[in-house]
């Protein structure tokens, strides 16, 4: 498959053109860039055959079937809506867009045109997190009463630019960090948060856009969910647990790119280690997606995922600026 990058971004140098590169007859054509000289650099440094800065020359290219967009957020929405109406498959990042209609006309859209639309919230692919929903799923820790998730981490250097500076570009940790605790929530337990309440704040890295977000979710089922979200963490270390009427599931490092952390469940006969696969997460990712536009299964996370988890977030932050309980517009 012929692909196409929109956006000159770390995220695909870091993880998504190798990701790419490792399905079978895969192909990056080109990298669109807003700035001519980033985009050769960028092409020439990943061995990609051309750069461009106008979009639909991207699309235009001949044979291009595929996009990933990673671009800053408030571009998603029109290089999405551009990509579909040339009949290209979608793999767009995270936060979709950043208002929920944009992202709800961005689904409908290419349910419409019959291309496939995935999310790329990484976090469902990994290992430990497909064991964690298997063993709540199995009933192994019999009915869930709470979950709490622990995302609080030390944003690296390099990332410190639009994302704590630029509100119009979608910063701030909310659409950065808890659109994938909400995908994962949504991965594990089933259901869809109901409604939120929440305190946001600037702890030292955010400049007009929040780094820190404590939240608490109500799911329809009764369960409770806790988050906490941050940029200026350097020592909490990841995690979530989930706590259910039979046993409780703990995870220490699992919100992350990587395939790591120790998983066990915790019941009346004592500790027990849960074992979970290592393969890479975002080449599972790519992998569905690209069996997906040739027609077999699904996206690991799809178009309606990420309207859901960008609805959970969006509702976090209504609730910290208004200081209300916020039920979740999921878009109708
Ligand atoms: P980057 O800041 O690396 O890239 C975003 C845009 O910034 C690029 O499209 C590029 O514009 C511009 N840019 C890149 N480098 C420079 C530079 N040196 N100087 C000026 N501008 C530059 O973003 P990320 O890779 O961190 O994030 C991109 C998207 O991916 C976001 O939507 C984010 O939420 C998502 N993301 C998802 C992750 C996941 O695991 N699912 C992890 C990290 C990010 P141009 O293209 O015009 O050259």
């Amino acid at each position: 498959m012929r692909w196409a990058l929109l956006g000159a971004s770390r995220i695909a140098s870091s993880y998504v053109i190798d990701a790419i590169r490792a399905q079978q007859g895969a192909e990056i054509v080109s990298v669109l860039s807003s700035d001519a000289g980033r985009g050769r650099a960028y092409a020439e440094r990943h061995g990609i055959a051309g750069s461009v800065t106008d979009l639909d020359a991207a699309l235009g290219a001949e044979g291009v079937e595929a996009v990933y967009i990673s671009t800053t957020n408030e571009k998603h929405h029109p290089q999405a809506m551009a990509a579909i109406a040339a009949g290209k498959h979608v793999l767009c990042e995270k936060p979709l867009a950043t208002e929920l209609s944009q992202a709800v006309e961005m689904v409908t859209a290419a349910r419409e045109a019959g291309v496939v639309f995935a999310t790329n919230h990484h976090l469902r692919n990994a290992g430990a997190h497909l064991a964690i929903r298997e063993a709540v799923a199995s009933g192994r820790i019999g009915r869930v009463l709470s979950m709490r998730v622990f995302h609080a981490v030390s944003l690296p250097e390099e990332l410190r630019g639009w994302r704590v500076a630029d509100a119009a570009a979608g910063g701030g940790v909310i659409p950065d960090i808890t659109v994938h605790d909400a995908d994962t929530v949504r991965f594990h337990l089933g259901e869809d948060p109901a409604t939120v309440v929440a305190r946001a704040g600037e702890s030292g890295l955010g400049q007009g856009v929040e780094d820190s977000v404590m939240s608490v979710w109500s799911m329809p089922s009764g369960a409770m969910v806790q988050a906490h979200e941050s940029f200026t963490h350097p020592h909490a270390g990841t995690g979530l647990e989930i706590h259910g009427t039979e046993g409780s599931i703990v995870a220490r490092g699992v919100m992350t790119q990587e395939a790591v952390g120790e998983v066990w469940i915790e019941d009346a006969e004592g500790r027990h280690a849960l074992k979970f696969e290592t393969h890479n997460l975002y080449h599972r990712a790519l992998g569905l997606f690209t069996a997906a536009a040739r027609g077999e299964g699904r996206p690991s996370a799809d178009g309606v995922d990420g309207v859901k988890s960008l609805a959970v977030a969006l509702a976090v932050r209504e609730a910290a600026r208004s200081g209300r309980a916020v039920d979740v517009d999921y878009g109708g």
